[in-house]
């Protein structure tokens, strides 16, 4: 039995404990907030989407960094294992659209009340508010994990250490960056860290005229110059600062590599499922129906009631002209307008409302078997603080909970 320190109650480290303890060790979890799983809570909206139930193979497509490294941990404990783990342990879930997984209850503390109970069951010891400000070693800077300082300066031995500090977004749920520091002080490369899954900024002024208004069915192409970077269907959302939500968080997280390359052009399909011919026609037939009407009162079908003024203003065609007196080119050029409406993105948001922060730990220095560390013996990684990030789909807690695993299971 080897004394085991979990640093970070959250996913991965509330998983690495559980399968460290299950292989007979003595674990001490140790979490600074006043409770574990904070970023859980908050996950999905509230609802925890754990997991997706696509087929395993698939999870590696989702997966934007660390794909390679990630083959023994997803295989090592599944999707599915993951969905028959917390289903074994009372907890129901269901399969939404996208194939993702939710707590039946839709309640994210229902996940971390189950991890709590299978905690408890298993004997781990859990400390809060307990901040880790040190990872020692049997010699400094090198040689065997030996031990932990905490932020009140007690020391605490250990044989192995879980470092499971997550990365630095949404810095109010404990992950502010600490499990970097220990990293780097360790001898480890991080690589460069950025927010990811995040909203993107606008450079046009009536960005702001559009808060509020979501977007569904339409299609998003982001390109740099002429380079088409993503091209996708889904929902979208508009803020006071740019653009948000599903195809938006995707997209940053494709197009990150571009973060320091903005402005890139985003053009959204209002009306994917019409051609351009088809569009034409359909614009054609709402004229006829409202020739004598002025044009700022003919397209009301077309739009939601938001995106009507800036059509108009952005079409070129006066708002007052009749219908009857739109010229074939104004009216191309307005179905040109509605399946290419055009944005410039500026900007990607900080760390604040990132969904996971991109970069971390370099995954080279980390044994794929085990995630020990190839620099430090008896020191493991896992989640988030690790350079790998996946999209949105339940994807990045199938990280935290396969990596988790795989760290507390491997401990001799
Ligand atoms: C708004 C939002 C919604 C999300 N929704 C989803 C979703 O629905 N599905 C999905 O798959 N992913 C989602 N994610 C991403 C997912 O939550 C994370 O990828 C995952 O929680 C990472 O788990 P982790 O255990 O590595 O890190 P964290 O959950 O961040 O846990 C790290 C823990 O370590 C503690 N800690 C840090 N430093 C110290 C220290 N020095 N001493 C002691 N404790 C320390 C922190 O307090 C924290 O509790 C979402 C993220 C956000 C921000």
């Amino acid at each position: 039995m080897s004394k085991v320190i979990v640093v970070g109650g959250g996913a991965a480290g509330m998983m690495a404990s559980i399968w460290a303890a299950r292989k007979g060790h003595k674990v001490l979890l140790l979490e600074k907030n006043e409770k574990l799983g904070k970023k859980i809570y908050i996950t999905g909206k509230g609802r925890c989407n754990l997991t997706n139930a696509c087929e395993t193979e698939a999870l590696f497509k989702q997966v934007m960094r660390g794909g390679k490294f990630l083959y023994s941990a997803f295989y090592s404990f599944t999707n599915e294992q993951v969905i028959a783990f917390f289903e074994s342990y009372g907890l129901a879930t269901k399969i939404e659209r996208g194939e993702r997984v939710f707590p039946s209850s839709d309640h994210s503390s229902d996940v971390i009340r189950t991890l709590q109970q299978i905690l408890k069951k298993e004997k781990v010891e859990v400390r809060l508010h307990t901040q880790v400000k040190e990872i020692l070693t049997e010699q400094p800077e090198k040689g065997r994990v030996s031990g932990v300082r905490l932020a009140d300066h007690t020391v605490l031995g250990a044989d192995a250490a879980v470092i499971a500090t997550g990365g630095c977004s949404y810095v109010s749920t404990g992950s502010d960056g600490d499990g970097y520091r220990f990293a780097e002080s360790l001898g480890h490369t991080v690589t460069q860290l950025r927010p990811s899954l995040v909203p993107l900024e606008a450079a046009e002024p009536w960005i702001k005229d559009l808060q509020g208004l979501s977007l569904r069915n339409v299609k998003v192409r982001i390109r740099k110059e002429k380079k088409v970077l993503y091209e996708e269907f889904g929902e979208m959302l508009f803020t006071h600062y740019g653009v948000s939500g599903p195809l938006i968080l995707s997209a940053s997280g494709i197009v990150n590599d571009y973060m320091d390359k903005m402005p890139l052009f985003m053009e959204i399909d209002l009306k994917p499922a019409l051609t351009r011919e088809q569009l034409d026609k359909r614009i054609l037939r709402d004229f006829e129906e409202n020739q004598n009407r002025q044009f700022k009162n003919a397209v009301g079908k077309l739009f939601p009631a938001k995106l009507i003024p800036i059509i108009l203003m952005l079409s070129g065609i006066c708002p007052d002209k009749k219908v009857n007196e739109i010229t074939r080119e104004e009216r191309l050029g307005l179905v040109e307008l509605i399946k290419a409406f055009p944005v410039t993105l500026t900007r990607f948001r900080d760390f604040n409302e990132a969904i996971i922060t991109r970069g971390g730990v370099s995954v080279r220095e980390v044994n794929p078997s085990t995630m020990e560390s190839k620099l430090v013996p008896g020191l493991y990684f896992a989640g988030e603080v690790l350079d790998l990030d996946a999209l949105t789909g339940g994807f990045n807690l199938q990280i935290a909970w396969s990596t988790g695993y795989l760290a507390g299971d491997s401990i001799p």
